[in-house]
């Protein structure tokens, strides 16, 4: 079944796939086992239809596919009660991003020293504890591997794990519903929260206030806070002083640049990880080309997997300079194209990047999507990244939209053709 998918599905494979097992069939249901309920939820969201295919195409008959946790054994037969808090739609992590699977290098040692610390003994080591570094750099990473260490080490222990925007938007709702109790409770009864891209507490004023009240109330009670952000407490704009002084009181970890070293050992994990042979040379050649965003270093030895399959070629340099010669001739850069959507419409960079779902930003984001696939050779995966790591399915529908709205409407072909040629004119081509 794991070949099917290989052959057909080369993107969804993970090394850990070795590890599933074939578990009872009956009643034209296929139970295939996972060792962990993060896995189980990838194979969920992701792997579902794709092994109900190879499990018809290798058995011949329709069928369907559950996916369960192993029978645990021995020490590990306790239920996992962080599964409550995920039902609830707050956890959702990703399997990949564990400490395993997380290079450490000069640029991210601390950071990852910390990290593991705090997750072997929560509450306890550095609190809070604060990871900043610009975009694609391992934060989520670092936080997630974070949660699923606690989850294997302290499974006792309640994880709420959540974005930034997701608190303001349960805190907007507990106050239009008048369920702010229940969103208290629900706060501040965590033995661990841990929030992802603070930075969007900017310019939020009661947001900030209710977050310092949780803030207090968790750490008065030793309990472990964990926060990231694109830049260090001090440097996000209009956040309250004494926010930052509490988020510097703990340990604030930098997440910088990774050296040519630790982007071959990252880009050598990543092929591990989903089962890429990538001959050493390649890998140099990757990690020698690209040097800001770790996400894109992926999504490069993505691009040269799909063109290998496709042509049904081993790896090699001449297929990696094929593959990655787009990067370097591609004129046009995401940032220039956000930088003059942003000035059309009159919103903040930030704003495309971020989770807001208002149609004044979400129009505009779209656009620069559209723009970003249309101007730049940059895969759907790497343009999504720009977006604040939105998966490649939201950047096609959204640059879809567009396109469609572009053949209907002038008054929208004006407007695209208007932003295209200023960027462009911009980078001068
Ligand atoms: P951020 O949240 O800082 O924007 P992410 O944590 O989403 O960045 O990381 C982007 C991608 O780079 C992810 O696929 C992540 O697994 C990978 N990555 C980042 N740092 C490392 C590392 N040190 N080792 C392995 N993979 C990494
Ligand atoms: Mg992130």
């Amino acid at each position: 079944m794991v070949a099917h998918l290989r052959l057909n599905h080369p993107e969804l494979v993970r090394g850990w796939f070795a590890d599933l097992s074939l578990g009872a069939f009956s009643g034209g249901v296929v139970e295939i086992l996972a060792i962990n309920p993060a896995q189980i939820e990838y194979l969920d969201h992701h792997c579902r239809a794709v092994f109900v295919a190879a499990a018809q195409a290798a058995t011949g008959r329709l069928v369907s596919i559950e996916f369960q946790e192993r029978a645990p054994s021995g020490e590990k037969a306790e239920p996992d009660p962080s599964v409550a808090s995920r039902s609830n739609g707050e956890l959702k992590l990703n399997p990949d991003y564990s400490f395993e699977h997380f290079v450490t290098g000069p640029c991210n040692r601390l950071a990852h020293a910390a990290a593991l610390a705090v997750s072997e003994d929560p509450g306890r080591v550095y609190n809070p504890f604060f990871i900043y570094g610009s975009v694609g750099l391992g934060k989520t990473h670092l936080l997630q591997a974070v949660c699923h260490g606690v989850r294997t080490r302290h499974p006792q222990l309640r994880l709420h794990y959540i974005s930034c925007e997701t608190f303001i938007n349960d805190f907007i709702e507990a106050i239009e519903t008048g369920a702010l109790h229940q969103f208290r409770y629900r706060y501040r009864h965590a033995d661990l929260l841990v929030i992802d891209d603070v930075q969007f507490l900017a310019e939020r004023e009661r947001s900030q206030e209710e977050f310092f009240h949780t803030f207090n109330t968790l750490y008065q009670s030793q309990r472990q806070i964990i926060l990231s952000a694109d830049c260090p407490p001090t440097d996000i704009p209009s956040l309250e002083e004494r926010l930052v002084s509490r988020f510097n009181s703990g340990l604030v970890a930098m997440l910088e640049l990774p050296c040519l070293e630790t982007r071959m050992a990252i880009v050598r994990k990543k092929a591990k990880l989903r089962c890429i042979p990538v001959p050493e040379n390649v890998i140099r050649l990757i990690a020698g080309r690209i040097n800001a965003n770790i996400r894109e270093l992926e999504g490069a030895l993505l691009k040269l997997d799909a063109l290998s399959q496709m042509k049904g070629t081993p790896i090699d340099l001449d297929l990696a300079r094929e593959a990655l010669l787009p990067l370097d001739a591609r004129p046009v850069k995401i940032p220039v194209i956000l930088e003059a959507v942003a000035r059309k419409f009159n919103v903040k960079v930030s704003d495309l990047q971020g989770k807001r779902r208002s149609k004044a930003i979400t129009y505009p984001r779209h656009v620069s999507m559209y723009l970003a696939r249309r101007l730049t050779h940059q895969s759907l995966e790497e343009i999504g990244g720009y977006f604040g790591g939105r998966d490649h399915s939201t950047v096609l529908h959204a640059s879809r939209a567009i396109s469609e709205q572009v053949d209907g409407d002038p008054a929208v072909r004006e407007l695209v053709e208007e932003l295209a040629a200023e960027v462009r004119t911009t980078v001068g081509y």
